[in-house]
């Protein structure tokens, strides 16, 4: 039951219609009609959904440019995360192959970068002597452990 017209009217007035939210310039709404449902009109409603989806498609490449890659371990973890993503469609082969690709070559950087000098002779131990490059390569343990003794602390 109604309680008046004049109630009525100013329903449909003010809270009934929402108007597109979009912003035309710093100062202007479009305030079109928004669609049921969204806070925008229909083509500004598209034009949200583009931006959004484009947002998500930059998100997806970017989690790698944020991975770390500084030893073997962090390229090893990466590539895991890699095979993850394409296994689950998160992203397409294409994407898969530049992020390998960056991958592999991290990769090689670090190999030639190198590893040393040893600071404990512990880590001459092992085989660990075998694995250091910096400041050069060693020929055998004791080498490598009298280069500790020499230069390490
Ligand atoms: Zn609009």
């Amino acid at each position: 039951m109604l309680k008046s017209t004049g109630e009525l009217e100013r329903n449909m007035g003010t809270a009934t219609v929402p108007l597109c939210q979009h912003w035309m310039d710093n100062a202007t709404r479009c305030r079109s009609p928004a669609m049921r449902g969204t806070r925008y009109c229909y083509s500004h409603h598209l034009a949200q959904a583009r931006g959004a989806r484009k947002n998500a498609e930059r998100a997806r490449q970017r989690w790698f440019e944020s991975a770390p890659l500084e030893d073997a371990a962090s390229v090893q973890r990466a590539l895991m995360q890699v095979m993850t993503r394409l296994l689950s469609g998160r992203i397409d082969h294409k994407q898969a192959g530049q992020i390998l690709y960056k991958l592999q070559t991290a990769s090689m950087n670090l190999r030639s970068a190198g590893l040393g000098p040893p600071s404990d002779k512990d880590q001459c131990k092992k085989g660990g002597w075998r694995g250091f490059t910096i400041p050069r390569k060693f020929k055998n343990q004791g080498d490598c452990v009298s280069f500790v003794n020499h230069h390490g602390k």
